[in-house]
């Protein structure tokens, strides 16, 4: 397994500070991808998500080797615990009620990922002619377009795009959307937090990613773009591709992985 990976946060052109987190860890074998995008405000938001990001490296890199049923079993536990844990300081600590994170976690060891989310940060897939999010927005609009009600690109530019439904931190349990599959030589994945969706609608962000260069050079790509067309908020994006020979389309420049929790 040789993967290539490059990602980013940024705070954007309108808010103060950061408040998503990021990690990747990509070797051989395996590879562990978390975007999480806090809520709650400075100093609590930022606390969510580095609180989710921790606790999900920690619980996933614990379990080994974590294989067939099992990875899947790990990673809905890992996002429980990760939910409790936050859940809990939200209780204890007056200025964090309030605060939470969305989380979506990329696992991928032997041939297979496994993805982990909840909230409306996104996973997609890019597999020769096709582009696919592979997570579904845990979001008022969602629900909205799910009922026929709104088209997925008025859901993009609604007032209340940014309403979520289920969240890590904010009720004493939550129920973890956990899925699997095979991953290929050539699969390039993208995880985003909204504040890269809500720029650029999926047509452009598969246009991006359809571009000759290194996974590095996309996500400052994607990032430069989301600002340039407002960057009203957090920008945090990691790219991953599986280099191999069914690849031409992207250049497989090894990309150093640095080992980034928190705002990066
Ligand atoms: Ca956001």
């Amino acid at each position: 397994m040789d993967l290539s990976v490059g990602l980013g946060t940024d705070v954007g052109r309108m808010r103060s500070s950061n408040e998503d987190s990021l990690f990747a860890d990509a070797n051989r074998d395996r590879g562990l991808f978390i975007v999480a995008d806090g809520m709650g405000g400075h100093a609590a938001g930022e606390v969510a998500s580095a609180m989710a990001v921790e606790i999900i490296t920690h619980d996933i890199s614990l379990a080994d080797p974590v294989e067939g049923g099992n990875a899947r079993e790990t990673m809905g536990r890992a996002l429980r615990h990760a939910n409790s844990a936050i859940y809990r300081r939200t209780v204890e600590e007056v200025e964090k009620q309030g605060m939470g994170t969305t989380a979506s976690v990329l696992f991928l060891a032997d041939d297979r990922f496994v993805i982990g989310h909840i909230g409306d940060s996104r996973i997609y897939r890019l597999r020769g002619e096709e582009f696919t999010q592979l997570t579904k927005d845990h979001s008022y609009v969602q629900e909205q377009v799910d009922a026929g009600l709104l088209t997925p690109e008025q859901a993009r530019v609604h007032p209340y795009s940014n309403v979520i439904t289920r969240c890590v931190g904010a009720t004493a349990d939550v129920e973890p959307e956990v899925s699997d599959g095979e991953f290929k030589e050539g699969d390039l994945f993208l995880l985003a937090s909204d504040g890269l969706t809500a720029m650029l609608d999926d047509r452009r962000i598969e246009q991006i990613l359809r571009t000759p260069l290194s996974p590095s050079r996309l996500v400052a790509k994607l990032i430069s773009e989301a600002n340039a067309r407002g960057g009203v908020d957090n920008i945090t994006a990691v790219v991953v591709h599986v280099a191999g020979p069914s690849s031409p389309a992207v250049l497989t420049q090894p990309t150093p992985v640095p080992d980034v929790a928190g705002r990066g």
